[in-house]
């Protein structure tokens, strides 16, 4: 029997844990299961490398709760630990990592952007339980180790009779943390963090029905067999290769991933690379759906096919947070605040290689099946006209396949649509003038008004779209764009075939001041050149610039915004 002391220099550090991570106490579990997954790799590599001569067999990992002796337990069938390791890995290192951690960051625990699912690693077992054991047996063939610490800086360490290989913590789970010895609880964190875990995770066993003979009797009852409940689905697509998938196999992944989803999604874009950094995952383009749980659906970061958050703020630029499916990346530092976060470089690379994979992706659907890209527009146009907005890498490749819907339906990039309104659609000075109406119906006659000269009119209704619009118009020479219902749509060259208004001069005189009696002038601009529908003998006008004026002060100065808060047309 040996008995020692932890060193460590804060004097118990045990509370402070505690204290620290008061709202995730839960990650205690994923972190002991992400060991017993390391140490189950980690032997299937010395074996295969000729260092451990033992048979792999099937390693599974076990979690089983004792409602007599509250106890939880993992238990795992990896490479074990001798004596001499628990004293090293468990004393030494294990400690030392945490005092570490907690010296780092103690005065940062107010700070809001500490992500709060970092892992403290097997220190974290002290959040939830008063005690923890380790009985341990190394595939060295050595004899077992057991080990116990009450959460005071001092340890026992004897022998135990232990006759297979691998590692058991026993946590013996604290009086306010009894919540954790519930098998719903326990479910619930299985399915969180290690639904996709690389090893197979039993917890408890589940009866199956056997499968009907073919010949059985209609009122036959299949057998009943007793097997191993297994949580976790240890290959998930994101970790196969692309050329060995197919699309159903994405559709099915999604569905996998979101359970409660019925709504399939638009399109995927498989994520993979290793170079300068490993990623990989999928991407979805959700439909935009009116289904409000949707919202709840989010990216989820994962780890060696490990749950670490589904806040990827900073990782995934803001624009595609809209987009669902994972991304799994051990060269994310987690256990850093958002601010270090969103500096790191290589979350930055990151994040620029997300954006480009999104952009080339929707790059070649549009080049490949415009058909396609154009009836999932009004789904993926908010997402792709915020990118726009906000990313100047994404605006440029962007640019070619955004759409500008007509009126009637007809799509147009940029580039076409200025080809097509160029000769129709410039005024005295020079400038091209893009029309387009916000709403169908409200602006009905202005629109009939427009097409009856000859003028291509756009239907541009996304909350985003005005903003985009006067960046085009910075970016763009001469472009200007102008609702139709605006005064100077009468500055446009016009045609020699266009309709002209009904009314005989005469009468225009006379029913001008009536109207202008009426409307306030400073506002509104009264026409009576410009009709030539019967509906409507006259139009009133806004001046575009007074419109976007009153547009910009509703959605809080024009600036571009979060996601959370876009304005409404
Ligand atoms: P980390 O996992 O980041 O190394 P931990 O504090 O989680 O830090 O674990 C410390 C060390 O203890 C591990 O590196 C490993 O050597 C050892 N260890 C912990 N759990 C196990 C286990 N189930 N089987 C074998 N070794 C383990
Ligand atoms: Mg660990």
């Amino acid at each position: 029997m040996s008995k020692g002391n932890i060193n460590v220099s804060v004097e118990n550090i045990f509370p402070l844990i505690k204290k620290f991570l008061y709202s995730d106490h839960e990650i205690f579990l994923r972190e002991l299961i992400s060991n017993a997954t390391d140490a189950t790799t980690k032997l299937k590599h010395l074996i295969s490398i000729g260092e451990a001569k033992v048979e792999y067999g099937n390693p599974q990992i076990e979690i089983k709760i004792n409602k007599d002796t509250n106890t939880l337990h993992i238990i795992d069938q990896g490479l074990g630990m001798t004596a001499e390791e628990v004293e090293k890995y468990i004393n030494q290192i294990a400690f030392s990592g945490a005092e570490e951690f907690l010296e780092k960051y103690k005065d940062d625990k107010n700070e809001t952007g500490v992500i709060g699912h970092f892992g403290l690693g097997f220190y974290s077992a002290f959040m939830v339980a008063d005690k923890v054991e380790i009985i341990t047996k190394s595939f060295k063939d050595e004899k077992a180790a057991h080990w116990t610490c009450d959460g005071s800086p001092e340890y026992t360490l004897v022998e135990h009779d232990k006759s297979d290989r691998g590692t058991e913590i026993v946590l013996h789970i604290a009086e306010d943390s009894k919540e954790f010895l519930e098998d719903h609880k326990i479910t619930g964190l299985l399915t969180k963090y290690n639904r996709f875990n690389q090893i197979p995770i039993k917890f408890g066993t589940k009866e199956e029905s056997l499968p009907l003979p073919e010949d059985a009797a209609e009122d036959a009852t299949p057998e009943k067999v007793t097997v191993d409940n297994i949580i976790n689905n240890t290959n998930p697509a994101w970790t196969k290769k692309p050329s060995d998938l197919e699309d159903e196999d994405y559709k099915n992944f999604y569905r996998e991933l979101y359970p409660m989803q019925f709504e399939e999604s638009l399109f995927h874009i498989h994520l993979n690379v290793d170079y300068p950094f490993n990623l990989t995952g999928i991407l979805y383009f959700p439909k935009l759906s009116q289904n409000l749980d949707m919202q709840k659906d989010k990216i989820q970061l994962y780890q060696n096919q490990v749950f670490v958050t589904d806040n990827v703020e900073g990782i995934v630029p803001d624009f595609l947070q809209m987009l669902k499916g994972v991304i799994d990346s051990p060269d994310i530092p987690l256990n850093v605040s958002r601010s270090y976060l969103q500096a790191d470089g290589a979350v930055k690379k990151i994040s620029g290689y997300i954006t480009k994979k999104v952009a080339d992706k929707l790059s070649s659907l549009f080049k490949n099946n415009r058909e396609d890209f154009e009836a999932k527009w009004n789904d993926i146009k908010v997402i792709i006209e915020y990118g726009m907005l906000s990313e100047e890498k994404f605006f440029d490749k962007a640019k070619k396949f955004a759409l500008y819907p007509s009126v009637e339906d007809k799509f147009y990039t940029f580039e076409e649509l200025k080809e097509k309104t160029k000769d129709a659609q410039t005024d005295k000075d020079g400038n091209h003038i893009i029309l387009y109406a916000a709403n169908k119906d409200a602006q009905h006659s202005y629109i009939q008004d427009a097409k009856a000269k000859g003028y291509e009119v756009l239907l541009l209704d996304s909350p985003i779209v005005s903003h985009l619009m006067q960046k085009l118009e910075t970016t763009e020479e001469k472009v200007k764009f102008t609702r139709v219902d605006a005064d100077h749509i009468d500055n446009l060259i016009k045609k020699d075939d266009t309709v002209i208004s009904k009314l005989s001069d005469e009468e225009k005189e006379q029913l001008k001041p009536m109207i202008e009696e009426n409307v306030p002038k400073e506002t509104y601009t009264v026409q009576l050149e410009a009709m030539d529908s019967d509906a409507s003998p006259f139009l009133i006008t806004v001046p575009e610039f007074m419109r976007r004026m009153k547009e910009m002060s509703a959605t809080g100065g024009g600036g571009m915004m979060g996601m959370g808060n876009l304005p409404e047309m």
